[in-house]
């Protein structure tokens, strides 16, 4: 079972991404997490992200979908939710055909919603850990001030997060991911959720969903 998981930033993907994985038994792919944890230990690969990431633009194709391939390569899983990927449609036909050479396939694609005013605010406020990448904001303070909730790991604010480059990766959002919405919507495939509510209403909309189209037991 292969779920992509698809919305603005700040809409809540990698949160939801990492709960239901997790709740699920799926591997959880984040393209975002990869790439920062590669910064973070100051690898090649973050060495070549970091410029574009900083900037709040896609990281070019040819090393996305490597990476995602070079991933899937090598996983005993056949569970997967993609957080963050696919992020255009070049990406999105890439991901078919590989799947396709495995005679897989994207299953089911849960696109979360919520208003653009809100995924402003929701991103000015956002610290994540450090070291396991999980996100806090108001909602959802960490239990000890400063430190993640997980792993004991520092938070931060991402660099990214800060209001010019919030614009910038909404308005790449707009144009070069939400072609997808339609791309997976015209296969059927698409799933769409208010991601407005709490963390585990919206969780549980998207468990009853995905169970109401019979892709995992409930
Ligand atoms: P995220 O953590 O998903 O918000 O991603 C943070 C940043 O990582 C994005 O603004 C891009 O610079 C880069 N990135 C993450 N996923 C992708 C992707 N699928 N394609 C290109 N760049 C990506």
């Amino acid at each position: 079972m292969y779920i992509v998981f698809l919305g603005a930033p700040g809409a809540g993907k990698g949160t939801q991404a990492a709960k239901i994985a997790n709740e699920l038994g799926l591997a959880h792919i984040a393209t975002g997490d990869l790439f920062r944890q590669a910064i973070e230990v100051g690898n090649d690969l973050g060495k070549k992200v970091k410029k574009y990431m900083v900037k709040g633009v896609l990281v070019p194709d040819e090393i996305t979908v490597g990476l995602i391939m070079e991933r899937l390569a090598v996983l005993a899983q056949t569970r997967v939710i993609f957080d963050g990927f696919p992020r255009n449609l070049e990406q999105a036909k890439a991901l078919d055909g590989a799947l396709k050479k495995q005679n897989k396939a994207i299953d089911q694609v849960v696109y979360i919603k919520v208003a653009e005013d809100e995924l402003v605010q929701r991103l000015s406020k956002r610290w994540i850990c450090r070291n396991c990448q999980t996100p806090y904001g108001p909602h959802t303070p960490p239990r000890v001030s400063n430190q993640c909730d997980r792993c004991g790991g520092r938070l931060y604010q991402r660099p990214d997060d800060q209001p010019e480059t919030v614009r910038k990766r909404l308005k790449v959002y707009f144009s070069e991911t939400a072609p997808l919405i339609e791309y997976y919507r015209q296969q059927g495939k698409l799933l769409e959720v208010d991601g407005s509510g709490r963390v585990d209403s919206v969780a549980n909309n998207i468990i009853s969903a995905l169970g109401e189209r019979q892709f995992i037991a409930q």
